[in-house]
């Protein structure tokens, strides 16, 4: 049974069909509403958790008509992982990590895309194009491929190493660009306008949202339908961070939340080369000037002007929480203690969530016993520029081998 009633404007209340397809209106985001009084009277939330884990268990708070029109390759739910260690490092007695990078892909962008595509497949689009600042491509690329659609993507020159290659062996057609993402993004919206392909930018349809939405939903159903006091979260274009707000928002009217509890307070976390939410936020301004001459190795966080700009930071202040920048320098160093620390191949993007908790922290935003929640988006693996690294040579038959490897530190069992 679909409780997905129709599509909504985010700028004027206007109305649409929930099978139409559609970008935005009025320059501005389209969402996916649903009757959830009637949801709340025919589902219980506690039937959800006989159904097998991932995201298509929460089927009633997303748009497709049913489940033999989803595209998959396998959305597993992914850990929350407790991290005492790191989070002493940090002074957080209860860090979490939500390790996205176990997703089809390597990352988050699985969830949105897999709903995505389902939706574009079922409502007859053929040929889908994207901008990618890095791991969007690719998974839009490996959904295409599984939904047996066209594909196209146009990314910047200097996007990692493995999301360049990763597009091209999933079949996709994809183009290195001299400019930025947003700059990708203008040359998909003429291609769009011709009728080339579809745009699947961030946004600017309504169905990665709901797919991303389903994090939110994920950490609501694996702490037993409570949320954490604060979430840090890596903001590039801001569909996590507005799905998890609308997933809160939508659980809450369900009535599947405590209603007395606070929601929990949004980090958007950004690297100091490219935080146009950051400088916005704290000027109070609604919406995001762009970064000029963007850098930054996070690569999905390279967005000199998201899109959904108002909705990001509606959702920061709604919440109480705040936009906070890292220094690029501490990028790698976070990596690393999450590495080391937890065994989490933490991407650079999420090591700018650690710097924040501890912006956040030393700043009095959140206290040292708060239940504090890190997204890892995606796996540190897809990052081997940036995490280079040059292992010493062990001459094996050198006759001093056991000193020269470190092997002689202690004994091997306790
Ligand atoms: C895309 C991406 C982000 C940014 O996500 P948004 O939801 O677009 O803000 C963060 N981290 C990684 C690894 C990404 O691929």
């Amino acid at each position: 049974m679909r409780f997905a009633t129709h599509l909504e404007a985010t700028s004027d209340g206007t109305t649409f069909a929930l099978d139409s397809l559609q970008t935005c209106h009025d320059g501005q985001p389209i969402a996916v509403r649903y009757d959830l009084r009637a949801l709340a009277a025919n589902v219980e939330r506690d039937a959800l958790r006989r159904r097998p884990p991932g995201m298509w268990r929460y089927r009633e708070l997303l748009p497709h008509a049913s489940d033999a029109e989803v595209v998959s390759l396998g959305e597993n739910a992914t850990p929350l992982l407790p991290c005492p260690r790191l989070g002493a490092r940090l002074g957080l007695s209860r860090l979490l990590i939500k390790d996205e990078s176990t997703l089809p892909t390597g990352s988050f962008k699985a969830r949105g895309m897999a709903m995505a595509i389902t939706r574009a497949k079922a409502l007859g689009v053929t040929h889908v194009a994207t901008p990618t600042a890095g791991n969007a491509g690719g998974a839009l690329a490996a959904y295409a491929a599984r939904a047996g659609l066209r594909c196209t993507v146009l990314m910047p020159a200097d996007t990692p190493l493995v999301n360049q290659r990763e597009v091209h062996w999933y079949g996709a057609r994809a183009f290195a660009v001299d400019g930025l993402i947003h700059e990708c993004g203008a040359i998909v919206r003429q291609g769009a306008e011709r009728g080339l392909w579809f745009d699947m930018s961030t946004m600017k349809e309504p169905y990665r949202l709901e797919g991303k939405k389903t994090m939110g939903l994920e950490l609501a159903d694996q702490l037993g339908w409570r949320l954490p006091d604060a979430i840090f979260y890596p903001t590039g274009g801001g569909t996590g961070l507005v799905g998890m707000h609308k997933a809160f928002a939508e659980l809450r009217e369900l009535g599947w939340l405590d209603p007395a509890a606070p929601l929990p307070r949004l980090f958007a976390c950004q690297a100091s080369g490219c935080a146009p939410v950051v400088t916005a936020f704290e000027n109070g301004s609604p919406t995001a000037e762009l970064v000029p001459d963007a850098t930054t190795a996070a690569a999905g966080l390279r967005v000199p002007k998201p899109f959904a700009d108002r909705m990001i930071l509606t959702a920061l202040r709604e919440s109480g929480g705040a936009a906070l920048a890292a220094p690029e320098a501490e990028l790698s160093g976070w990596v690393g203690h999450a590495m080391r620390d937890e065994g989490i191949a933490l991407c650079p993007e999420a090591a700018a969530c650690l710097v924040g908790a501890r912006q956040a922290l030393a700043r009095g935003l959140i206290a040292a016993g708060d239940e504090i929640v890190v997204f890892n988006t995606g796996a540190a693996q897809k990052y081997v520029e940036f995490l280079a690294a040059e292992l010493p040579r062990l001459d094996r038959a050198a006759p001093d081998w056991v000193r020269l490897a470190g092997a002689d530190d202690g004994p091997a069992t306790r």
